[in-house]
């Protein structure tokens, strides 16, 4: 087969994005800027698919 094969299937929630941070807009004492890290619940910051049978979503 042709077909390039994938070492580790990429999550379908992130895809590959397991760890996003956001920017709050609020700085801390010294000026650096604080951000929320958020993990993907599915791959938990994995970024494949290989443990994502279980779906929790927290809201
Ligand atoms: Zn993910």
């Amino acid at each position: 087969m042709p077909q390039h094969a994938q070492n580790a299937p990429v999550c379908r929630d992130c895809d590959g994005f397991s760890t996003v941070a956001i920017t709050t807009g609020t700085r801390h004492r010294d000026g650096t800027r604080a951000t929320l890290r958020v993990t993907c619940p599915a791959c938990k910051g994995t970024g494949t698919a290989r443990h994502a049978r279980t779906q929790e979503v927290h809201a």
